[in-house]
């Protein structure tokens, strides 16, 4: 177990000493100032500080580490040809405020990045704006709310499958819609029936995922998206997972129009830790007018930010977004050139072989073909004793990240596995043999995978405990807190 650094710290240790430099800290306000060193501070030395801080980013598992199968979230790799060309002082030595001929590269790549995305999407105008995926449906059901405000109508209602990712629900009703709920049918689509009963002319939106959480296309989206417009009402497109289709279709040619991307899952951005991300979304040419200001404009010579939207709804995030994120899916898409379409056939093509290997050991409700990911139940696992969670943590022993588990809540002992396009196939196979180790071990001695894990830096943890009285300060520093 790695000791905190306040319990490695030795009284009088101390790495380089700044007293002796001849700085006033004048300009400081005396407030913020602690004159009386009252502060625990860990006292180290400088090589101990960096052995300590690099001892727990070694714990951390990442993708460079291995496998990372996490359903929706598309944990692939990320080129690191990204990174270096983002960090180019070009681009990190800018402002933001800097007048527009100052920086006409960097407007260029966000107008040729805006470009792209409406090809990918099959739509006519694009915003940058928004830091995430649920940003972009918070922004994307802002313009459903100004839409219907600006033509006249009062419209509450936003229809939301219950296979839908989680953050739907939440982005419609933190705009003031209610969230209607429909059924999905025995295969795992929306049913049509459920639709047609909810669907009224206080339906603002429905908000789709495709394909869906489970994996699968909407068969009857063409179907879907006329009964929706014939109320009047918009069909919102969650395109996070663009890998499962990029290139072959998009959401303009399935009636779609408003579509928010994850730049930072589709597009090749380290995710997951909270780092910065970029949801752009992509509407129709209707919805244009009704975009976050600036947009970037081309005038056949020159870049402009454009802030002057008739009916805009106003500013998601300062400026036009976070810049580097963009300039790593420009980067990305440019790398992949015409071979773009290749990300979405290598994601369908790993999913299902590995869909196919796995469900001969554990159950898979919907038993068609997925696209970029599938949902495992492990029903028949936890009527021997050994239910998802503990699969999950058998996994992490073999040094794997554990999928997506529990979710969507359709699917009882739900594990929802994204192998993404950029593994090799011994990576899957090797997966693959764990996974069926495990159901093996679990059919032989179901208690010995219950002790696991055992070779993770936290072992087994209470999770009720953990959850009900999160242990959030190390001591020493609590009690010093007044
Ligand atoms: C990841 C994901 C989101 C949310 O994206 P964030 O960037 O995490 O806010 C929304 N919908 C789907 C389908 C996703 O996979």
């Amino acid at each position: 177990m790695t000791k905190l650094i306040f319990e490695k710290s030795k009284e009088g240790t101390d790495g380089i000493n700044l007293t002796d430099i001849p700085v006033s800290f004048d300009f400081i306000d005396k407030k913020y100032l602690n004159y009386n060193n009252e502060s625990i501070l860990p006292e180290m030395t400088e090589l101990e500080v960096m052995r300590h801080f690099k001892e727990l980013s070694d714990k951390n598992f990442c993708i460079e580490k291995g496998f990372y199968p996490l359903g929706s979230c598309t944990m692939k790799y990320n080129p690191k040809v990204n990174e270096i060309l983002a960090s180019l002082e070009g681009f990190t030595e800018i402002h933001p405020f800097q007048a527009d001929e100052d920086v006409q590269g960097a407007l260029k790549i966000m107008y040729n990045l805006q470009e792209a995305l409406k090809e990918i999407t099959g739509m006519d105008a694009v915003t940058l704006q928004p830091a995430a995926g649920a940003h972009g449906e918070l922004c994307g059901m802002m313009i459903v709310k100004k839409y219907f405000e600006t033509i006249g109508e009062q419209r509450k209602n936003v229809i939301i499958p219950d296979s839908a990712h989680g953050t739907n629900p939440a982005s419609a009703a933190m705009c003031g819609f209610n969230v209607v709920e429909i059924k999905s049918n025995e295969n795992g689509l929306v049913d049509i029936d459920s639709l047609k009963s909810v669907l009224d002319n206080n339906t603002a939106a429905i908000m789709l995922t495709n394909p869906n959480t489970l994996g699968l296309f909407e068969e009857n989206i063409t179907e879907i998206s006329k009964l929706v417009h014939n109320y009047g009402a918009l069909l919102y497109y969650d395109g996070a997972n663009m890998n499962a289709i990029m290139g072959y279709t998009n959401p303009g040619l399935m009636g779609f129009d408003i579509v928010h991307l994850n730049l930072h899952k589709t597009f090749s951005t380290p995710h997951g830790g909270g780092g910065p991300g970029a949801g752009p979304v992509c509407v129709i040419d209707r919805l244009k007018d009704f975009l976050p200001s600036p947009v970037i404009e081309f005038d056949g010579k020159t870049y402009k930010r454009q802030y002057d939207i008739k009916h805009t709804i106003g500013k998601m995030k300062a400026f036009y977004g976070n810049f580097s994120v963009l300039v790593k899916a420009y980067v990305y898409i440019l790398l992949q050139g015409k071979e773009l379409k290749n990300v979405s056939a290598n994601a369908v093509l790993n999913a299902n072989y590995m869909m196919n290997k796995l469900k001969q050991y554990y159950l898979l409700p919907y038993d068609k073909k997925c696209m970029h990911e599938f949902v495992l139940s492990g029903e028949k696992q936890k009527d021997a004793g050994v239910n998802t969670l503990a699969i999950a943590k058998r996994l992490m022993d073999s040094g794997f990240h554990p999928p997506t588990v529990y979710f969507p809540l359709i699917v009882h002992e739900a594990i929802m596995i994204e192998p993404t396009e950029s593994e090799t196939k011994e990576r899957l196979d090797d997966f693959i043999d764990t996974m069926i180790e495990i159901a093996e071990e679990i059919k032989q001695n179901p208690d010995l995978v219950l002790n696991h894990p055992i070779n993770t830096p936290v072992k087994k943890v209470d999770e009720t405990l953990a959850a009900r009285h999160p242990d959030l300060a190390y001591k020493l520093h609590s009690e010093s807190i007044v």
